[in-house]
């Protein structure tokens, strides 16, 4: 079976008038997973014609601002446009730490919840959602579809996860932000792609702020995805969450910079960018 990934977001913290934050969405065997909520999240999946309202499952890489900075807008627009007498509650599958962010999100967005069950007669109660905290194993089977989580390393962000999605036979694996790491190496063994944050050092380091090259310590550059791609075997790298932004016409600088370490077919590009595999 075919998964699809689409890099809904291929931005960073800072704000681009072109990039949304960090969020992929990973469809395969009728379902709809969101990995990630950056900034503008759901315009984006808008533009796929995917509602908060069609999504099976929120996975989370990890708690930084930039992979969660809309889970108040998919918590709360899933809410309001599902229509069901009784809605399904949503997954919401991260590391420990999920369900106090959750908690928080529905407090800070407890006045709006009010209102709105105050407002419509046929919302009584607050957003159904299921927190499911992880650090390694199985985390999801449904359907035809798997998935697995293994502790990647993004120190001192801690834990993080990166996640196995498999459909009948096809794999991709969605690393999130980390340095190359064994645990990493494990999940992404024999799968057909993997989708990798990736920074370049080369330019990061050049800034003349500490707080910037700060970010090299806990990411992986190009190169060193690409060279986890080439342990795993996979036959795709998909590269995505690029730092500094990618400009127009430097995509086959950064190509090469994979292709110093893996010889299989790269993937980046703009939000939106489509990826089959299988
Ligand atoms: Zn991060
Ligand atoms: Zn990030």
């Amino acid at each position: 079976m075919a998964i699809e990934v689409t890099l809904l977001g291929t931005g960073s913290p800072i704000p681009d008038p072109n990039r949304a934050g960090p969020a992929t969405l990973v469809r395969t065997g009728g379902q709809t997973l969101l990995v990630d909520c950056g900034r503008g999240v759901l315009q984006r999946a808008a533009a796929l014609g995917v509602g908060a309202n069609a999504l099976d499952a929120l996975l989370l890489t990890h708690l930084h601002s930039d992979h969660i900075t809309d889970l108040g807008d998919v918590i709360i627009t899933r809410w309001v446009t599902t229509f069901d007498a009784r809605p399904a509650p949503l997954p919401i599958i991260g590391p420990p730490g999920t369900a106090d962010v959750v908690r928080a999100t529905l407090q800070a967005f407890g006045f709006d919840i009010g209102y709105r069950i105050a407002h419509h007669d046929d919302l009584n109660e607050p957003p159904p959602l299921e927190v499911q905290e992880f650090t390694d194993g199985p985390v999801w089977e449904r359907g035809a579809v798997r998935i697995t989580a293994a502790p990647t390393d993004h120190r001192p962000v801690e834990p993080t996860l990166g996640f196995r999605v498999e459909c009948e036979g096809t794999a991709v694996v969605l690393a999130g932000d980390t340095v190359p790491c064994a645990s990493l190496d494990r999940l992404s063994s024999g799968a057909d792609a993997l989708v990798h944050t990736v920074i370049r050092d080369d330019l990061v380091q050049r800034m003349p702020l500490q707080r910037f090259k700060d970010i090299c310590d806990y990411h992986s550059s190009v190169q060193q995805a690409a060279a986890t791609a080439t342990r795993a075997g996979v036959g795709t790298l998909i590269l995505t969450h690029y730092v500094p932004a990618i400009t127009p016409g430097e995509e086959d600088q950064w190509r090469q910079l994979a292709a110093e370490e893996f010889d299989g077919r790269v993937e980046l590009g703009d939000d939106l960018h489509r990826v089959r595999i299988g």
